[in-house]
């Protein structure tokens, strides 16, 4: 049975659940007050459910009182959902606001190799260089024998060579000239494109080449060479200091000193080393350049008539000069970037500051 009291709470319940629309907030507020009265599993959907087990001479006026208080909260929770939405459209509307900073796009960095192989390719370009590309896997005729070192020479133990493995037999220093093996350097393409190629000409290489060693700060078994090469009749060490010197002025913008040291390699003679004045201490002594006031920058020659001879050329009438510069070395002078292994971590704050 149900209790007395309960029909005496139809018209308190009524009042509660209009007060609670009139100061509901949102609409998804007045939808959860709708729904605990009259969804359909609420208060007053109940009571319709219990009319059939109250007396029946109270029945009428209590299914009258209901069916008023339901009425009534819907009307109530109706208008008011009208105003809600109004306001919530309004809010919407204003919300976008077109003067508003916009979300930043994050976009993508060129690596500081690429964007520094660029920059030389631009230079050398400009005066008049072509650019070519080559093999990274190699021969050990071009590799090695072309420039000047045959199986037996001491010199071919200076570059630890990652060799390939193929059917063609042959131990390290004595292997075959067919034999394949990773780049040690990017000069093997001198000696293919003066096979394929009359002087005049001037060019660079940049590329990949290998070595079979540890890696430190600044090594790495997988470095970036720029090949430099320019072959004519009279083209002399002169040419090739106002080359280098030209080219690291454009690329450290600022005015360079170049030094050159006698050294060695089997394909140049003479060779020299390319030392450029210390651009952190302007030649006072630093960390750096190892209290020097010079650093470093890579390998250069004359190309050595050996060379021309593999490539047939008239020995003659031809001569040239050839240099080699490290990508990361460039780089990380350019960039103050300390260790060479940042280049390849794959870690995306030091691209990200490009
Ligand atoms: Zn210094």
């Amino acid at each position: 049975m149900i209790k007395r009291q309960q029909s005496d709470n139809i018209p308190i319940i009524k009042e509660e659940a209009l007060s609670k629309i009139r100061i509901a907030h949102s609409t998804v507020e007045l939808e959860e007050i709708y729904s605990f009265y009259l969804g359909r599993k609420g208060i007053l959907r109940n009571f319709l459910i219990t009319i059939g087990q109250f007396p029946a001479a109270k029945r009428p006026d209590y299914a009258r009182n209901i069916h008023e208080a339901i009425k009534a909260i819907d009307m109530a929770a109706r208008d008011k959902r009208g105003q809600l939405l109004l306001v919530e459209i309004k809010n919407k509307r204003s919300s976008f606001d077109i003067t508003m900073p916009g979300i930043a796009v994050k976009r993508g960095h060129l690596h500081p190799l690429t964007l520094v192989e660029r920059k030389i390719e631009h230079i050398f370009n400009s005066m008049g260089f072509g650019i070519i590309e080559g093999p990274e896997i190699e021969d050990a005729w071009h590799n090695f024998d072309a420039l000047n070192i045959p199986p037996d020479h001491p010199a071919r133990e200076l570059w630890d060579t990652f060799w390939i493995k193929s059917k063609i037999s042959g131990r390290a220093g004595k292997a075959p000239k067919s034999k394949l093996l990773l780049r040690t350097h990017t000069s093997p393409m001198q000696i293919r494109y003066m096979e394929t190629h009359q002087p005049p000409f001037k060019i660079i290489v940049p590329g990949k080449a290998y070595r079979f060693e540890a890696t430190d700060a600044s090594h790495e078994f997988q470095f970036n060479q720029i090949e430099g090469l320019m072959v004519g009749e009279d083209v002399s060490v002169a040419n090739f200091k106002f080359v280098v010197q030209a080219f690291f002025e454009h690329f450290f913008g600022k005015e360079i000193n170049i030094r050159l040291r006698a050294s060695y390699f089997p394909f140049t003679e003479p060779s020299f080393e390319v030392d450029i004045r210390c651009l952190f201490c302007s030649g006072r002594g630093c960390s750096i350049c190892a209290r020097s006031g010079w650093l470093e920058m890579g390998g250069a020659g004359m190309v050595h008539r050996e060379v021309f001879k593999a490539v047939k050329y008239d020995v003659s009438r031809v001569q040239g000069f050839a240099f080699g510069f490290g990508l990361e070395r460039l780089a990380m002078m350019k960039y103050k970037i300390p260790d060479v292994r940042l280049f390849n971590s794959g870690d995306i704050q030091l691209s990200q500051q490009f």
